[in-house]
């Protein structure tokens, strides 16, 4: 058995298709985002602009988060120094998880080390306490929801993407006398679209089946206090499980459910995920705490970070360059070749000093890889018109069709 050989060609496949993953060297420059610093020629770091951080509303900087974490530093030290169990259950984690359940206007929240092992560890133990339970889930769910109904060993049935008609066939053809979750995200963030949560919930009921959501890219960023879509809908009480992180629009690290609290002291007392492992850091828990409580009270980023998507999108769509179809905050611009959208990704970082990571196979299907630009409220007009116009230089250069 030749192990190395068998690693070669592994990574070799990739090669091949394209879709090898190259990671770049960048830090932030704190207090003035979107500029970073990147390190990958050998002259010292060079200036960048950064594209496509889901740190979406800055929020990984704002000056309240900062200080927090500075305060729990000095205050406590750095780690928690154990699971929630033992020893690491801190002041800071139990007023975030009253703080999160109050966002979502459920009776509980429950902290994880971060939303995909949230979604995982919350799927895969839910399943499990309800014998038979068959799970409906759309075709566009993250991984990580994939590898929690994967882990739950349950029967699965995938729906086409927002496909109603499909879900209820589905739910129809099920035994009415087996337990059912229907799991699903708000808004889907390599499309830009965003699922009808309200007729969802409608087939949830007409088929006595619990509901899950993932609101992981619209916490913080929709509803008039961040608390998602579900917020901005008034559906947060029509759904059972609300899932979010605490690593994109709050800016830190983290992940975590909100639900009756009943689920939530089965989840706590059942799930490996959350059990068996040390605590988040207090530090990074202070730090969302007040990121979390400043966007229930301020709009401005919210509102920033629209305006600043509305812009870039037309931008594009007046220059001709493909934008998808995104109704949110979300701003993917279809290329559809691996190499090609590599290629497209290099020239603008190592020409135009913009940093924009392309996309590709597993993370989107095969033949619809992009490049998925996330502009919030730091990003200026002038820098979207250098973007817009870099791109329409690469494009012909590359030979590739722009919309008259
Ligand atoms: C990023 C992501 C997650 C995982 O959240 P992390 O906090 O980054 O682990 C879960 N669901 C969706 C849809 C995501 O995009």
């Amino acid at each position: 058995m030749n192990y190395e050989h068998i690693f070669e060609q592994a990574i070799e496949r990739l090669h091949s298709e394209g879709r090898y993953r190259v990671f770049i060297d960048i830090l932030r420059n704190k207090g003035a985002y979107p500029n970073a610093r990147c390190f990958a020629g050998h002259n010292g770091p060079k200036p960048i602009t950064v594209w496509c951080s889901n740190d979406y509303l800055s929020m990984g900087q704002h000056p309240k988060v900062i200080e927090a974490m500075e305060e729990a530093l000095h205050d406590v030290g750095a780690g928690s120094g154990g699971t929630r169990n033992i020893g690491g259950n801190t002041h800071y984690h139990i007023e975030l998880e009253q703080e999160l359940a109050d966002l979502h206007g459920k009776e509980g929240a429950l902290l994880f080390t971060s939303g995909y092992v949230s979604n995982d560890a919350t799927l895969s133990t839910l399943a499990k306490l309800l014998p038979g339970c068959v799970i409906f889930s759309d075709e566009l769910n993250h991984a990580s929801m994939i590898a929690g109904i994967r882990n739950s060993g349950c029967e699965k049935k995938v729906w086409r993407h927002n496909d109603l008609e499909h879900l209820e066939e589905l739910l129809a053809a099920t035994d009415p006398n087996l337990p059912k979750l229907v799991a699903f995200e708000s808004v889907y963030s390599m499309d830009g679209d965003i699922a009808p949560i309200h007729a969802i919930c409608d087939l949830a009921e007409k088929y006595n089946a619990l509901t899950y959501i993932d609101e992981v890219h619209a916490v913080g960023m929709y509803g008039p206090r961040g608390g998602g879509i579900t917020d901005r809908d008034e559906a947060a009480h029509r759904i059972n499980i609300i899932e979010g992180t605490l690593g994109k629009a709050f800016g830190v690290m983290g992940g975590y459910i909100a639900a009756d609290q009943k689920v939530i002291d089965c989840i706590r007392s059942y799930a490996p995920g959350f059990i068996f492992t040390t605590s988040l850091s207090p530090v990074l828990v202070a730090g969302v705490l007040a990121s979390v409580k400043h966007l229930k009270s301020s709009s401005a980023e919210r509102e920033a970070q629209q305006h600043s998507a509305a812009t870039l999108k037309q931008m594009f769509r007046d220059a001709g360059l493909p934008v998808m179809n995104s109704t949110t905050h979300i701003v993917p611009l279809m290329v559809g070749d691996p190499v090609k959208a590599k290629k497209i990704s290099d020239i603008l970082l190592a020409e135009y000093g913009a940093y924009v990571q392309p996309i590709n196979f597993p993370t989107v299907p095969r033949g619809t890889e992009r490049l998925r630009f996330t502009p919030g409220p730091t990003h200026t007009e002038a820098m979207m018109r250098s973007l817009t116009d870099a791109l329409v230089e690469i494009w012909e250069r590359l030979e590739m069709r722009l919309a008259a």
